[in-house]
């Protein structure tokens, strides 16, 4: 599944991170997260995925926080912002025609992790 490999990549640069800013595991109360849309089915398919992977981990212990960011369009040539996407406007093209002027626009903010913040007790 989608979420596996992308929580198991989580899990693995959350830890290289926590390392790097000498954290002590001890002190994490809970991580938040910003994750696009399009990265993850569903945030219950990434929780259980995340539940599952944590198994035996430290990450176990830890309270994970996920907001999924919702994908938007942005037009360059007409500067149009439109928040709501359709259904069939979920698929995984980063581009699709501006509703308003018919050009190409950009979709955004469904990719990626936007944020990720360690917070200690
Ligand atoms: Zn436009």
């Amino acid at each position: 599944m989608h979420e596996y490999s992308f929580v198991e990549n989580l899990i693995k640069s959350l830890e290289e991170s926590i390392k790097k800013d000498k954290i002590n595991l001890e002190d994490i109360k809970e991580i938040y997260l910003e994750v696009g849309e399009f990265e993850i089915h569903s945030s219950d398919a990434f929780y259980k995925a995340y539940e599952i992977l944590s198994k035996n981990t430290f990450f176990e212990k830890v309270k994970i926080n996920l907001k999924v960011l919702e994908p938007y369009i942005e037009c360059l040539k007409c500067g149009k912002v439109e928040l709501e996407l359709e259904e069939e406007e979920h698929h995984k093209l980063n581009i699709i025609a501006c509703p308003n002027c018919g050009e190409i626009a950009e979709i955004k903010g469904g990719r990626g992790v936007g944020k990720i913040e360690v917070i200690l007790k």
